[in-house]
């Protein structure tokens, strides 16, 4: 049984213009889809094609003989994460019970929104910046290439994709720029 595509949770054309049909068409169809088709390549016949995604990667996790199987399978979980943290008209603020929390580890909500774009902001070449919690405190945290916080015990709210593929065609070299957007427009509370 292998893993497939899952469906995206609004059109390809949704998010403009903050993310254009062109980006997420490419992302969704065939970044995303590389990463599920190689993943099912690399399981074919082993003792990881009847696992479930979270157990593949935290079965992978630091294993460098295991490392394409781990990256594939991090990154179809991290994507499907990401599309579901975005809608269409998203941004503002979250909901009481999460503002609440925000503001009680960050201080404020607009010391949140600063820590999580320079964590954004400064991720060195490719990867991801999250917002998670661990404990019942919330933290924003950076991973690099396919890293997961799933594999490191902490609890995903949120997350914005910093590869360049992500805001390439939009935003060419300002990630900034796609971070404000992101915060401002798409990040689904
Ligand atoms: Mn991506």
């Amino acid at each position: 049984m292998a893993f497939e595509l899952p469906a995206l949770p609004y059109q390809t054309n949704a998010l403009e213009p903050y993310m254009s049909e062109k980006t997420l068409g490419f992302h969704y169809g065939k970044h995303h889809k590389a990463y599920v088709d190689n993943l099912n390549k690399f399981i074919e016949n082993t003792v990881f094609a009847k696992m479930p995604l979270e157990q593949i990667i935290s079965e992978t996790f630091g294993k460098p003989e295991y490392t394409p199987i781990f990256n594939n399978a991090a990154q179809t979980w991290n994507h499907t994460f990401f599309w579901n943290s975005m809608k269409p008209a998203g941004g503002g603020l979250p909901c009481d019970e999460l503002l609440r929390k925000i503001e009680r580890d960050f201080g404020s909500f607009d010391k949140f929104r600063e820590e999580f774009k320079n964590a954004a902001a400064s991720q060195f070449g490719s990867g991801w910046a999250w917002l998670v919690e661990k404990d019942d405190k919330l933290s924003v945290l950076k991973t690099s290439n396919a890293d997961t916080p799933i594999a490191h015990g902490l609890k995903p709210i949120v997350v914005i994709d910093v590869w360049e593929h992500a805001y390439y065609l939009d935003y060419q070299n300002l990630r900034a720029n796609f971070i404000d957007a992101y915060l401002g427009h798409l990040v689904k509370w």
